[in-house]
């Protein structure tokens, strides 16, 4: 007989999953329901309700994908572009890039707009890239670099072009306003400034887009269409629901439970702690010596981007930080690899301890 492993009790200050809400870990000692129990359903609507809410959205196609952030971003496209159709890509960082990839296999002619990393994109120079695509793309929190794009600025350029827009690590962050900012569709995940563990991708798409969608895409498990059958629109209740996917019916419910404690809480306090902590964060890091990498004025409170120190083994020390102080951060992405430290304060890590934590665990090591 072997017991279980034990698990260590780490801090995840990486780019996501950051540690869950209690709420949510809670939520997940819920008795699991059958994806079509009337319990399950009424959870699965309420879901979708406060899911509008941190979406800033009244589109009924609201729902949480069962699948990671980067099946949300699989099923923008796949449900919005087909071959020939003209996506315009903004591109500041690695998942402007996946998303060209992701358009790319769909068929799409893709039309990349690159711009520097660490820097944000410029709506102008995206909407100007094309007379006339059918799609327009960026990422709203790009947690490569730790950068804010102005979404809204885009949405107000966009013309007659549909708006997908990655909010993966925005929502339950930072200022989100779907509606407003004029995105059609939508994508995120629960595992980073929602705190909830990995494993769903909220997703909405508005009516202007459904009409506009693929029909038959190549992907039947996230063909919208087939899905607006079981998870339903608002109106819908509970008639009529039938079997597509067995949902995820553990998930969903501490999915459920994490958005009820952020409402709970209220957005524009959730966003101020996210704010408080990441500036703690971010002017501690420049008192120890060390320099930002995103540019000023545009830096992610929930994802700080540091330059390693010259002469400091940036592995060595990720690696120190989670042996001996149980805390992971991230390595920089891409190019930046070895050179970036990337740090996230989530969620329920967005908190004035978190930062000092940190802080202090980074000072101990490059004092040595
Ligand atoms: C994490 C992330 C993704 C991918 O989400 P997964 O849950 O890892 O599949 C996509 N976009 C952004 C901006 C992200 O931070």
């Amino acid at each position: 007989m072997t017991s279980p492993t034990p698990t260590p009790d780490r801090r995840l200050f990486g780019p996501g999953p950051s540690n869950p809400y209690p709420e949510a870990v809670a939520g997940l000692n819920r008795p699991i329901l059958g994806h079509l129990d009337p319990d399950f359903l009424a959870i699965m609507d309420d879901t979708c309700a406060m899911l509008r809410t941190v979406w800033g959205t009244e589109n009924s196609r609201t729902l949480p994908l069962s699948a990671t952030g980067s099946a949300g971003m699989e099923a923008a496209f796949v449900n919005t572009v087909g071959p020939g159709d003209v996506a315009v890509i903004a591109v500041n960082g690695l998942f402007g890039e996946r998303m060209c990839d992701v358009a790319a296999r769909c068929g799409a002619d893709v039309v990349r707009v690159d711009h520097d990393w660490g820097q944000p994109i410029d709506p102008q120079r995206v909407a100007d890239a094309h007379p006339s695509p059918k799609v327009i793309a960026a990422v709203h929190a790009e947690t490569s670099t730790g950068v804010r794009s102005d979404i809204a600025a885009l949405g107000r350029l966009k013309g007659d072009a549909l708006l997908i827009t990655d909010a993966v690590t925005s929502i339950g962050g930072i200022e989100l306003a779907a509606d407003d900012w004029g995105i059609d569709v939508g994508y995120a995940g629960s595992q980073k400034c929602l705190g909830v563990p990995p494993g769903l991708a909220p997703f909405t798409i508005n009516d202007r887009a459904f009409a506009r969608r693929i029909e038959h895409p190549q992907s039947w498990y996230l063909d919208l269409g087939l899905l607006g059958g079981y998870v339903g629109e608002a109106s819908a209740r509970h008639a009529g629901r039938t079997y597509h996917h067995t949902a995820p019916t553990g998930m969903i419910a501490s999915l459920h439970d994490g958005l009820a404690r952020i409402l709970a809480e209220g957005l524009p306090a959730v966003w101020a702690r996210h704010a408080e902590a990441g500036h703690i964060l971010q002017d501690g890091l420049e008192k120890l010596g060390l320099e930002l990498f995103a540019a000023q004025g545009f830096r992610l409170p929930e994802l700080t981007t540091v330059k390693v120190p010259e002469g400091v083994d940036s592995a060595a020390v990720r690696s120190e930080l989670l042996t001996r102080y149980n805390i992971e951060i991230g390595a920089g992405a891409g190019a930046y690899a070895s050179t970036v430290w990337r740090i996230g304060l989530m969620g329920h890590n967005a908190r004035p301890d978190a930062a000092l934590l940190i802080l202090a665990a980074l000072a101990e090591i490059l004092g040595r």
